[in-house]
C-alpha cells in the first residue's frame, strides 16, 4: 500500500534522525495505515517516534511487543493493537516526544485520594489506547487513530520541559493519564527520571492490562498506579477490548512490585452495577489487600455508550456500602461531592475517627500524624502522605468551584 507524499516524507524525516538507514525508507511504503485510515493526524503521530525498549526482536524481522498484556506479534510494516506502536524493518518504533494534553489536575481527580491530599499534579497525555472502551471520556485522545472523528493535534515536548512547568504550577506530582500510560511507556520513564530528579512523585492512570515486565521497566521510576477495573465479567471486558483475567493479574502484580495502588470503578447503570458483580470486584481487591482504596465513580454518557442512565448518588452509595461489607478499609463514591453522605472521607479502620475529610477535590480537614497515623489510636494508614500535615492545603465548599483541572502556565 502506497503512503501518500506527505505522511512518506513526514515519517521519513524521523527515520533519518533515528536510524540514519536508506534501507529503512523504502520499508516505510508497507507500513499499514492505522484503522482510523489514511488522516493527517496519523502522519504526524508516526514521525514523533523512535526505537522503543519493551520489546524482543523475533524472525523474519517480526517483533513482540510486551508494553502491555496484549503481547502483540508484529510484522514489518505492521502496527500493533493500540495502533501507534509500529515495526518498521524489524525495528519497534513508539511514541516519543510528546503531549496531546496536557493539564495541572487536582491529585483527588486520578484518584488518589491516600497520596498527597490536596496537592496538585501536572498531568499528561499522549494519542491511542490499547482497549476501545464506547464510554471513554478522553475518547478523542484515546481513539484518535482507530476513529477518523477523533484526534488532538500533538504539541512537541521534551521530560525537561514538562517537569519546569509542573515546578513553575506548584505540581507535587506527575501523571501519564487520559490516554493509557502503558503502551507510551518509553517516554514516560524518560519524563518521570527528570521528575524524581526534582523530587517529585509520579504516577500512571491505566486500564491495568499490564505485562510483568512493563512493570518492572516503570517501578523505579513510579510511585503510584491507579487501576480502572472495569467489570468482573470476561465477557464485558473483552467488548472493551481486554481480557479480566489479565486486568487482574495486572492489579497483583502492580500491589505485589510495591507501587501504592488505588482502584476504581466507574459504575455503569446496565453495564457492572450488579449487587452479584459489584460484590465480586469488592471481594477480588480484598483477596489482594483491604487496604487497597476503591474508588466507585459516576458514570456520565460519553461518547459511543448513551444508552444507560446516568449513574445516581443512590447506587454509588449501595456499591460503598458493599465494599466496606466486604471487608475493604477504604472505599469512596466519586464524582458527585455532597451526595454521597460519608463516602467521601476516610475514616480510621481501627476506630473509625474521621481523618480526612472531603467534598469533590477539596480536602476540608486533615488529622493524619506526621507519620500517616491515626491521632486517635495510631494505627498507620497506609498511602503517601505529606511530612507535614501542615503543609496540606485545605479548603471549604466554596472552594468547589474552583479546585478545577487548570492549564498550566
Ligand atoms: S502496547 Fe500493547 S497493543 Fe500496543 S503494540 Fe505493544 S502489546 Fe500491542
Amino acid at each position: 500500500m502506497a503512503l501518500n507524499k506527505e505522511r512518506a516524507s513526514a515519517v521519513r524525516r524521523t527515520d533519518r534522525a533515528e536510524s540514519g538507514g536508506e534501507d529503512l525508507l523504502a520499508q516505510l511504503e508497507s507500513l499499514r495505515r492505522p484503522l482510523a485510515g489514511d488522516v493527517p493526524l496519523a502522519a504526524e503521530v508516526d514521525r514523533l517516534a523512535r526505537p522503543g525498549e519493551l520489546y524482543e526482536k523475533l524472525p523474519d524481522d517480526r517483533v513482540h511487543c510486551y508494553a502491555c498484556a496484549h503481547n502483540c506479534t508484529i510484522s514489518p510494516g505492521g502496527r500493533g493493537i493500540c495502533q501507534v506502536r509500529y515495526n518498521l524493518g524489524g525495528t519497534l518504533y513508539v511514541p516519543w516526544g510528546y503531549v496531546a494534553a496536557l493539564q495541572c489536575d487536582p491529585t483527588e481527580k486520578k484518584p488518589f485520594y491516600h497520596l498527597f491530599p490536596g496537592s496538585d499534579t501536572l498531568t499528561f497525555g499522549m494519542l491511542g489506547c490499547d482497549l476501545h472502551c464506547p464510554y471513554c471520556q478522553n475518547w478523542d485522545i484515546s481513539q484518535a487513530l482507530r476513529d477518523a472523528t477523533a484526534g488532538r493535534p500533538p504539541g512537541r515536548a521534551t521530560p525537561a520541559q514538562l517537569v519546569s512547568l509542573a515546578l513553575r504550577n506548584e505540581a507535587r506530582c506527575v501523571a501519564s493519564s487520559y490516554n493509557e500510560p502503558l503502551i507510551t511507556s518509553e517516554w514516560a520513564v524518560a519524563v518521570f527520571k527528570e521528575a524524581k530528579q526534582a523530587g517529585l512523585t509520579t504516577m500512571y492512570v491505566s486500564n491495568g492490562n499490564a505485562t510483568r515486565e512493563v512493570l518492572e521497566y516503570i517501578r523505579p521510576h513510579t510511585d503510584g498506579y491507579k487501576i480502572d477495573l472495569k467489570s468482573m465479567n470476561d465477557r464485558r471486558y473483552r467488548q472493551l477490548g481486554a481480557v479480566l483475567a489479565h486486568v487482574l493479574d495486572g492489579v497483583r502484580m502492580v500491589h505485589e512490585l510495591g507501587f501504592w495502588l488505588e482502584i476504581v470503578t466507574l459504575v455503569v447503570p446496565g453495564f457492572n452495577d450488579s449487587e452479584d458483580e459489584l460484590r465480586d470486584a469488592a471481594r477480588f481487591i480484598r483477596s489482594v489487600s483491604p487496604d487497597i482504596p476503591w474508588h466507585v465513580t459516576a458514570f456520565h454518557k460519553d461518547y459511543r455508550m448513551t444508552d444507560p442512565d446516568n449513574t445516581d448518588a443512590r447506587t454509588l452509595i449501595r456499591a460503598a456500602e458493599i465494599g466496606y461489607e466486604e471487608g475493604l478499609h477504604y472505599v469512596y463514591a466519586g464524582n458527585m461531592p455532597g451526595r454521597v453522605g460519608p463516602y467521601e472521607h476516610t475514616r480510621c479502620p481501627a476506630c473509625q475517627a474521621e481523618l480526612i475529610r472531603r467534598i469533590g477535590y477539596v480536602v476540608e480537614a486533615y488529622r493524619l500524624t506526621a507519620e500517616g497515623a491515626c491521632p486517635e489510636c495510631g494505627t498507620r494508614i497506609p498511602g503517601i502522605w505529606p511530612e507535614s500535615p501542615e503543609d496540606v492545603r485545605l479548603g471549604t465548599l466554596a472552594d468547589l468551584f474552583y479546585r478545577t483541572p487548570r492549564r498550566p502556565r
